[in-house]
């Protein structure tokens, strides 16, 4: 008897990638991006720690466009600088925060990218609440600076390191609310930082209670992007460390359970482990998990009935 082995057939909505370095220019990204099999990439569109930007050429941007097409990559993703603090108290370091975001949407914007992915903020001891009010505030502020641009300020789930902001789902509920820009706004759910918040994913039914949560609180609807990270911390450790897919204290089923879940088709999924060794053999070995498990069975859901 033959079984037919249909190799690497997977699903079309299914869109899956990594974040690409921008060395030498933003339009390099995507030939990274084709060599290690992604249909979607994540980028700084600039360098990550500086607070200055070079501006972006028009034929660098041109080039990225042909790039992204020639390897079929859609969408491409944003990631704003790790300075940016919009919670911040301190007027001088909010006042740069804000010009860094701002200039962050408006190169996304040019560089035709829908999703800029930014962390909320840390509240630096003032206070979680004030600290909320105060990213709410800026970025319907930015937002309203930008009008007229189509790029989404998405909002990433974070592991609570520190002070840091949105490590709940009440709070991400909290900040899109009182933004009430929800064509500008969007989330990323990060699975490590998830786990590190203290939201279980281990096992199928784990999973479901807390997609099923975010679904009840921030809504489906919201979720625009995906970052697909193993954690090398515990569950609730709020820790942010990132681990090589499966190879962490997360461990394969609930990238299982991610990558073939009907409700996340067609959002990018996009994987942030960490670049040792050969980078690109690496996030090849990470996307090829990926695939793998995308292919695989589902795990069968523990039946429903309770049992004493
Ligand atoms: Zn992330
Ligand atoms: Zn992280």
């Amino acid at each position: 008897m033959t079984r037919s082995h249909s190799p690497r057939t997977q699903p079309d909505d299914l869109i899956l990638g990594a974040h690409m370095s921008i060395a030498g220019g933003v339009d390099l990204a995507p030939l990274r991006g084709r060599q290690v099999g992604c249909r979607t990439i994540q980028i700084f569109t600039k360098s990550s720690n500086q607070w200055r930007a070079r501006p972006l050429p028009s034929d660098e941007i041109d080039r990225f466009h042909a790039h992204l097409q020639a390897a079929a990559i859609a969408p491409a993703v944003a990631h704003s600088a790790y300075l940016i603090n919009l919670a911040s108290a301190d007027p001088a370091l909010h006042q740069r925060s804000m010009a860094a975001c701002q200039e962050e949407l408006e190169r996304a914007e040019m560089l035709g990218i829908p999703f800029l992915v930014l962390h909320p903020g840390a509240h630096m001891g003032t206070g979680e609440e004030a600290g909320l009010q105060r990213v709410a505030q800026s970025l319907r502020e930015l937002l309203k600076r930008t009008d007229g641009c189509r790029v989404r300020a998405v909002l990433e789930t974070t592991a609570g390191q520190g002070t840091t902001l949105g490590y709940r789902f009440e709070q991400i509920t909290q900040l899109l609310d009182q933004i009430g820009l929800p064509e500008r706004t969007g989330v990323c759910l990060d699975t490590c930082h998830l786990f590190a918040a203290g939201y279980d994913i281990r096992t199928p039914d784990a999973y479901h209670a807390a997609l099923d949560l975010f679904d009840h609180i921030v809504g489906l609807s919201s979720l625009k992007v995906i970052h697909l990270n193993d954690s090398k911390g515990p569950l609730g450790c709020r820790v942010d460390r990132h681990e090589h897919i499966g190879e962490g204290t997360i461990g394969l089923e609930a990238f299982r359970c991610l990558v073939t879940d009907p409700r996340l088709r067609g959002i990018p999924m996009i994987i942030e482990t960490p670049k040792d060794g050969d980078v690109v053999e690496t996030d090849r070995r990470n996307l090829r998990v990926l695939q793998g498990l995308a292919q695989s069975q589902r795990a069968p859901r523990a039946r429903t009935v309770r049992q004493h």
